[in-house]
């Protein structure tokens, strides 16, 4: 949506420099008495001095830039402090953070399209985010979705149509790892006057796509960002004035639909945000290691790190140097029976990780795709996206000695293909 020279990827790029610096830039927020760590305000609610603020706050003439809060579903200050920094990591003007990742995707799109209004996304997806623009959408508000492989180019370009208001995908994608060419995505959003809006769940640190392009960036903020599994939280990052309008009091997306996140789990993310880059970095070492270990047995094995990756080139072009290549793999058993048994040795002979759906844990964890978080997709949307239902997709954690881990590993892959 903005112009072309502000999206010149490398002096972007250039000017935001390392996202550790980024987020190191912004401000430290002291406590209410001083204390090094933020305050929770835990107030739903704020008085005024004056009568005359609350219709300046309803006209939108003062809020909370200008320290006139008002409610919490509108604005709170921890909340506030937490979008500060997630805005640092990725770039952006601006940031708000929601209930869930699931509420910060569905308040983006519906504020991004009205009912007949059309969405282009690329056909491999976190199941979520299939499902509700490819069922609920539809049939909900009439916002109809084209799913296409964005590797092709050409195909995004022909699924665009007059009302297509958002170009949507995951940087990395969920599961396949495939990686999107948010360049030139961006570079056809621009073309046709849609958003380009980039999910980076799997990607915090190493991937910046609003420096690539991306014109709004979500997380699910319950992975790798929050890190400890006991929080279920999302973020919306763009500009200052689509984040506004999200909060608009009167047709605000988020503001109407309510997911508003509350100020206790923004505290205990805003505590883990500073050690995000050193898990990071951690959890990318280790899934190199696995899936280099993996490929080294003969495993149908695909991570964005390794040479034999179908977009090898194209995630070095665009990744943060320092961060690695992430921390998920997969692996193809050739059928959920074998699946089932790598999954079950590795959790219960070998103490390597969990059966569990999510990712960004210190624990490793462990899914088989197409019969969980992708199970919202049929068989023929599974083929097309590349999802078999051998796959396991691992989110690798970093708690145990490498070496031990490499060893249990290599265990689980020989009891499975035994
Ligand atoms: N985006 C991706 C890539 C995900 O993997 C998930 C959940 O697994 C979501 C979004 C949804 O996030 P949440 O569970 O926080 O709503």
């Amino acid at each position: 949506m903005a112009d072309d020279a502000a999206h010149d990827p490398a002096a972007r790029r250039a000017a935001a420099g390392d996202p550790v610096a980024r987020l190191a830039a912004t401000r430290h927020e002291f406590g209410e008495h001083g204390g090094v760590n933020l305050s929770i305000e835990t107030s739903s609610t704020f008085t005024v001095l004056e009568a005359g603020i609350l219709p300046d706050i309803f006209q939108g003439r003062s809020g909370p830039r200008g320290g006139c809060f008002l409610y919490g579903r509108h604005f709170n200050p921890t909340v506030m402090a937490l979008s500060r920094q997630l805005a640092a990591l990725e770039a952006t003007d601006h940031a708000y953070c929601t209930a869930s990742g699931m509420a910060a995707i569905s308040g983006v799109i519906l504020a991004s399209c009205d009912s007949g209004d059309h969405v282009v996304a690329s056909g491999t997806l976190y199941g979520g985010s299939w499902a509700l623009l490819h069922d609920f959408l539809p049939r909900k508000a009439a916002i109809g979705t084209s799913f296409v492989d964005v590797a092709d180019l050409a195909a995004v370009e022909r699924a665009i149509t007059p009302r297509t208001r958002v170009l949507y995908c995951e940087s990395i994608a969920n599961p396949t790892l495939r990686v999107a060419d948010l360049p030139a995505l961006a570079a056809i959003a621009r073309r046709h006057g849609c958003r380009l809006v980039v999910d980076n769940t799997f990607a915090p640190c190493i991937v910046s796509p609003r420096l690539h392009g991306a014109d709004v960036v979500v997380h699910s903020l319950t992975k790798f960002i929050n890190g400890a599994s006991d929080i279920v939280a999302g973020c919306v990052c763009a500009d200052g004035d689509f984040i506004d309008g999200m909060y608009d009091l009167h047709v605000g997306s988020l503001m109407l639909l309510g997911p508003a996140m509350d100020p206790r789990a923004a505290y205990e993310v805003a505590t883990r945000l500073p050690s995000l880059p050193l898990r990071m970095r951690e959890h990318s070492r280790r899934a190199l290691a696995y899936a280099t270990r993996l490929a080294e047995l003969g495993a149908r094995v695909v991570y964005p790190g390794l040479a034999s990756h179908p977009d090898h080139t194209l995630f070095m072009r665009l990744a943060n140097p320092g961060y690695g290549a992430g921390g998920l793999f997969t692996v193809d058993l050739g059928s959920p029976e074998r699946a089932a048994v790598f999954m079950e040795h590795l959790q219960n002979a070998e103490d390597f990780g969990y059966m569990a759906v999510s990712l960004g844990f210190s624990e490793t964890l462990m899914s088989a795709s197409a019969a969980s978080t992708s199970s919202e997709m049929d068989d023929a949307a599974l083929a097309e996206a590349g999802i078999p239902r051998g796959l396991v997709r691992v989110s690798a954690g970093y708690s145990g000695r490498l070496e031990d881990r490499l060893a249990q590993l290599e265990r689980g892959y020989r009891a499975a293909t035994a």
